[in-house]
């Protein structure tokens, strides 16, 4: 199939001296797994090719000990002992016909070298980006004829590893290259410094070396970061941004243009709702080169594709996250199936995942990170076993995915939930400010449960134990979710938070309900280090509600710097005039205020309020769960499976309630000791090789 009217982007597009296979190009991202989880790492991006992707490129890759970012798990090619793990990404991407990428890096005074210990690089003397308290050294010319020598000598390694696009890479803010080209980092006077044609030589010479000594056989990439989003602060594109690209114009096989930093160019959907919201600031880059462009921003929309490339914006449709949520996008364009895509919602839990040094995952694609440590496939399931029906209750984000995946299975599956709308907290929570795109979880999921003949889904049925007797289904899924806590319990406090009961008291799923906070000041208490309370805050705040945010933390939702919205969540409560208390625990609540005591010893101090609205714990709802367990040891129900799943079993992200529920799926009727045996199964560490220059 040629993908109908989407034809286009099934065209073969030269890249110097290779050829992508059609437009679709995963460009690179991190994965947390790197040179620690290579097997890992292959089978992620074997997975993109087999789903259609036309080139697959690997994530920033450490090309010297001078740029170690451990402890993050970056790749790696220091020397001749990491070529055998990249090859064998290299081999799993090509195996599919697709063309394989690696980015080159030298992350400069961005890689503070904790591991290797070796000295921090930079154009000039400065501070690093990681909290460590170490400065850069200014790089003298045999420290830039050495580095020069490194990214030279990578690129050959990289093509003996097998990639066919070896890059070079000025963006993120994150590498020598472009900390090189920014005055805000190069104060250099000599030809390197001063002059944009100065500042931007070293680029110049590395993409002449690496087309020099790899070029005859490999496309030499330039990811160039066009516009730092900084206004005239920083890098513009219709200044200097457009400059460089008009003084490089054709050195370069392919020019991929985004914008820096991480956070703009990884923007959240709370941030920046819009898909495609990069087209214009990189929609000059065609005018000045002859070379292939890609460009990225959230692109998961086949028509914004097609209109992209008939443009002339882009020859490359460039995907990191649409290509995580669903790594099959262009195998569904291609065969006309574009209402099965599953759409990135922008949330940034993969980004999160590499911020962590943790394997990557996913909110809407279960099955990422987990190709080569469980075998899953995101579109492959085994066929169903010998039982028949399966009974699944509460249709939140893990009850959906539960269900969704036993239908494929072939089990005819009953779905209830008590609600009138389905989709539990992925719908609750949409309807709050900034969070709409939550819904497309649940909307993907009914979506494709609606399409099945085996599924019955009914809504407004809340289920007793008795009634799920009466059902005769003897195989029982329960996602019945959890509820915000109102007692104040959390991790800050292990016991109920004494509390007058003259005080309004509510919860967020008060105002997911839809109940209004009573006239007068209200007080947020934050002990939730995710996104929930900063989310409230805004929507108050922007209701014209009188807001002060209470929390023990030292920044408010502290753990949003793993998905990077941290400094947007708080300066935008602090434009919208949300009062920000950090650093104080709340530790009762009278009639008017809430009692508050500083968590590094400050005095108590009492903050008026006419409600206090509780963002803490989370209780598991287990009452159906127990009242079954309960029935099934008096004997009084035949049961033979009874699995709590979700937030049900474990509060925490949409993107574990969706694991846990895809989870259970898999292993219905399977082995039991698989489950255990995945816990298990990790990368060793070979005792044989330590490396050396090479
Ligand atoms: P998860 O994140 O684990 O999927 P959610 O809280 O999003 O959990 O969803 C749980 C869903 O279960 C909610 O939509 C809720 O209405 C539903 N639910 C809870 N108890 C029952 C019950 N006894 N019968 C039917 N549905 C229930
Ligand atoms: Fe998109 Fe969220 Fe998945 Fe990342 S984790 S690819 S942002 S849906």
């Amino acid at each position: 199939m040629t993908g109908g009217k989407y034809a286009r982007l099934f065209e073969p597009v030269r890249i110097g001296p290779v050829t992508a296979p059609n437009r679709f190009y995963q460009v690179p991202h991190c994965t947390g797994m790197g040179y620690l989880r290579p097997r890992a790492d292959a089978a992620v991006r074997g997975m993109k090719a087999e789903g259609g992707w036309g080139v697959v490129c690997n994530q920033e890759t450490e090309i010297h000990p001078t740029s170690d970012l451990s402890p993050s798990p970056e790749g790696r090619l220091w020397d001749a002992a990491d070529i055998p793990a990249l090859r064998l990404m290299t081999d799993a991407i090509h195996a599919h016909g697709a063309l394989a990428g690696i980015e080159l890096a030298h992350n400069g005074a961005h890689a503070a070298n904790l591991g290797t210990r070796a000295p921090i690089l930079a154009p000039s003397d400065g501070a690093i980006a990681t909290l460590y308290p170490k400065q850069a050294r200014a790089m003298d010319k045999a420290d830039i004829r050495n580095l020069r020598a490194w990214h030279r000598a990578a690129a050959r390694r990289a093509r003996e590893a097998g990639f066919d696009i070896i890059y070079v890479y000025a963006g993120h803010e994150m590498t020598l290259p472009q900390h090189f080209l920014l005055p805000q980092s190069n104060q250099r006077s000599d030809e390197y410094g001063g002059s944009l044609q100065n500042r931007a030589r070293l680029i110049r010479e590395l993409l002449e070396e690496t087309k020099e000594e790899v070029g005859d056989t490999c496309a030499v990439a330039f990811r160039f970061a066009v516009d730092q989003m900084q206004g005239p602060a920083g890098m513009q594109a219709e200044g200097e941004g457009r400059e460089v690209v008009q003084m490089l114009a054709d050195l370069p096989d392919l020019w991929d243009v985004n914008v820096s930093g991480w956070d703009n160019d990884s923007a959240t959907t709370r941030f920046q709702p819009e898909d495609g919201y990069q087209n214009d600031y990189i929609s000059f880059v065609k005018e000045l080169t002859q070379r292939p462009v890609v460009g990225v921003g959230r692109l998961s929309s086949p028509d914004m594709m097609l209109s992209m490339v008939e443009k002339g914006l882009v020859d490359f449709i460039g995907a990191a996250r649409p290509s995580i949520a669903d790594p099959f996008l262009p195998a569904k364009i291609r065969e006309n199936r574009v209402e099965d895509i599953r759409e990135c919602i922008g949330c940034n839990i993969c980004v999160a995942s590499d911020n962590q040094g943790i394997s990557i995952r996913c909110t809407q694609n279960p099955t990422m990170g987990e190709e080569w440590r469980r075998g899953w496939h995101p579109e492959k399931i085994a066929p169903k076993g010998a039982a028949k029906a399966a009974l699944v209750v509460g249709a939140g984000p893990s009850g959906l995915e539960c269900a969704m995946q036993l239908a494929r299975r072939g089990y005819g599956v009953t779905l209830a939930d008590a609600r009138a709308e389905l989709g539990g907290r992925a719908h609750r929570e949409g309807g709050l400010s900034g969070l709409g795109a939550w819904r497309r979880v649940a909307d993907n999921r009914l979506h494709d449960l609606r399409q099945r003949a085996n599924v019955s889904i009914y809504a407004h049925s809340a289920l007793s134990a008795g009634e799920v007797a009466e059902l005769g289904i003897a195989h029982v899924f329960v996602a019945t979710g959890a509820t915000w806590r109102r007692d104040g319990v959390g991790r800050t406090s292990h016991g109920p938070i004494p509390m007058d009961a003259a005080m309004a008291i509510l919860t967020p799923d008060d105002i997911m309900d839809g109940v209004q906070p009573p006239a007068g000041p209200i007080a947020i208490y934050d002990d939730d280090p995710a996104y929930m309370g900063g989310v409230l805050a805004a929507q108050l705040a922007e209701a014209g509600r009188d807001v002060t945010l209470i929390t023990p933390a030292p920044i408010v939702s502290p753990w949003t710097e793993m998905t990077l919205e941290q400094t947007r969540i708080q300066s935008g409560l602090i434009a919208l005039g949300v009062r920000i208390e950090t650093g104080r625990a709340l530790t009762r609540v009278s009639a008017e205020s809430c009692i508050t005591e500083g968590v590094y010893g400050e005095a108590e101090r009492a903050i008026p309020c006419t409600c206090v609205l509780m963002v803490t714990g989370r209780q598991r709802e287990t009452a159906l769960f127990d009242d079954l367990t309960a029935m099934r040891a008096g004997g009084d129900i035949k049961l033979e499976t009874l699995e709590l799943i979700g937030d049900a079993a474990q509060p925490g992200l949409i993107a574990d309630a969706v694991h846990s529920g895809h989870a259970a799926a898999r292993a219905f009727e399977g082995d039991p000791q698989g489950v255990e045996a995945a816990y298990f199964r990790r990368e060793m560490i070979a005792l044989t090789d330590e490396g050396g220059p090479s």
